[in-house]
């Protein structure tokens, strides 16, 4: 979102014309900042057979996943439902990557028979597999680097005690469930899940795969996953793409010689791709000056951004409508009866009732974390491409709300009311 002319514009669209033409709240999303992020991406790893899965997780909105198929992106989703959206946004199944995390294997089974891509992330789902398909379903496995990283506490990277993949340290029962079946391993992953900065951390959990590499013969790729740290205010670390693309791809091309031959190097962006793109505008209900704090009002909450709330996550907000107004501190508040705080003592421009103020860097985990918490609507998403903001998702209506309720009392509650009237006739 840019400031011109004292009024923020998303690709030279006014943002308050936004608003006003599809209310509040609202998601908007600016289809040009996903493609400078995928565009960014492949700039740092020029050079080598790069593939970007993007996490469907992220944001699942079919135009953003159909935007990123324009892009020739693939997708990676986790759970059936991601793959059925991920195929009627018209993906091939091959362009579909499915990383489940003990999820049931009636559930992974529907997957595989819609033709997707597997990412194994555990002995018992191998030996299921081999069972099932013998060797006629490849997959690729999901790997944990047993890797703590010893300079940084923030990098938690893949460490031991962590849920996710099979331990590298499984090696051999992995090759020995793959030998009984005959299950073609077709790719190494690993997603530790950790914000990295890094490269050389990076650098280490690669040679992790690098090494088990070597007892696999028929890889197609090596997927690194995600972990690219965004930047969420001035200050905060991001990943240094150009730095980090360098340095993996040198080391990942003297991997494809040591290897014998060249395969893909697959990276699983979710926030990089999404995070800064999307915007939710909050309209301002009431101001409330109490004797320590200014609280800001806003008609939205938790239940549609709980990243601040879950992650204590700093997002930057903007008034909109009042850019250049003097500079005051303000807590800003949802609308939710629970604690519920956006952001606490913000120096924001004066902030009046009926601004419209926006929640920066809301793309990622946004929408697609947003609940009904407190019977309200989940906001509808626009998204601006090639300088128009178009609908993507409706606003829920109460009829949304309600749907799937069953009413299994409304007969007792006539006959009560009916008892009630006669009573009240015979008195
Ligand atoms: C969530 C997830 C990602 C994306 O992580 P971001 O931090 O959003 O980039 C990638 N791969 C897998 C397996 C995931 O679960």
């Amino acid at each position: 979102m840019q400031l011109t002319n004292q009024s923020y514009q998303i690709q030279g669209v006014n943002v308050l014309d936004i608003a006003d033409e599809f209310g509040l709240p609202l998601y908007v999303y600016d289809a040009d900042k996903i493609i400078e992020k995928i565009d960014a991406l492949r700039s740092a790893f020029d050079g080598v057979n790069l593939k970007v899965k993007y996490a469907a997780k992220a944001l699942t909105n079919l135009s953003i996943l159909k935007l990123m198929q324009l892009q020739g992106i693939d997708v990676e989703v986790v759970s059936v439902n991601e793959a059925r959206l991920a195929l009627m946004a018209g993906f091939a199944p091959e362009q579909v990557m499915y990383t489940p995390s003990g999820n049931a294997w009636p559930e992974i089974q529907e997957a595989l028979e819609l033709g997707v891509q597997l990412n194994a992330d555990n002995l018992p789902l191998l030996e299921q597999i081999g069972q099932t398909y013998g060797d006629r379903y490849p997959v690729a496995l999901r790997i944990n680097p047993s890797l703590l990283d010893g300079g940084m506490a923030k990098i938690q990277v893949g460490h031991e005690n962590s849920k996710f993949g099979i331990p590298n340290q499984y090696n051999a029962q992995i090759r020995a469930i793959a030998t009984k079946y005959g299950i073609p391993i077709i790719g190494l992953h690993v997603h530790t899940g950790s914000d990295f900065k890094d490269s050389n951390t990076f650098l280490k959990i690669a040679d992790v795969l690098f090494e088990m590499a070597a007892d696999y013969p028929d890889l197609q790729f090596i997927d690194f996953g995600s972990g690219f740290k965004v930047a969420y205010r001035e200050g905060d670390y991001f990943t240094d793409l150009p730095d980090l693309g360098a340095k993996v791809s040198a080391a990942f091309r003297s991997f494809c010689d040591r290897y014998g031959r060249e395969v893909q190097l697959c990276f699983e962006p979710g926030k990089l791709l999404v995070s800064e793109s999307g915007h939710l505008l909050v309209g301002v209900n009431v101001v409330k000056e109490n004797p320590t704090r200014t609280f800001v009002q806003v008609n939205s909450g938790l239940n549609h951004l709980i990243r601040p709330m879950m992650y204590d996550a700093w997002h930057t907000i903007l008034n909109v409508s009042n850019p250049t107004g003097t500079e005051k501190s303000y807590d800003v508040v949802g609308y939710i009866c629970e604690t519920d705080t956006f952001a606490a003592d913000r120096q924001l421009p004066e902030v009046r009732p009926g601004d419209v103020l926006s929640l920066e860097n809301a793309g990622a985990y946004g929408f697609s974390m947003a609940s009904n918490y407190n019977t309200r609507e989940r906001p509808a998403e626009v998204l601006v491409y090639e300088g128009k903001p178009y609908l993507i998702r409706q606003r829920e209506t109460f009829e949304d709300l309600i749907r799937g309720q069953v009413d299994i009392f409304s007969e007792k509650l006539r006959v009560k009311s009916e008892m009630l009237e006669q009573t009240l006739l015979h008195q």
